[in-house]
């Protein structure tokens, strides 16, 4: 039998944002510590990376 589970786990970086699960990557100094804050405080305000970031579509190669 194959377990349906395999699949899905893979999707989500190692290296989320606890806050926000963008990547940490795509978070600037201010970004970071805006997310840190959002955690330690545990907010519900989102958050402030880019606006390419939180569509999750890569902009396509020119
Ligand atoms: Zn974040
Ligand atoms: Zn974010």
């Amino acid at each position: 039998m194959n377990s349906p589970i395999a699949e899905a786990v893979e999707t989500r970086s190692s290296n989320a944002c606890p806050a926000c699960s963008h990547p940490l990557d795509a978070h600037d100094t201010l970004g970071t510590r805006y997310c840190t804050a959002t955690v330690s405080s545990r907010l519900d305000r989102g958050c402030i990376c880019p606006r390419e970031v939180r569509t999750g579509k890569p902009d396509a190669k020119r």
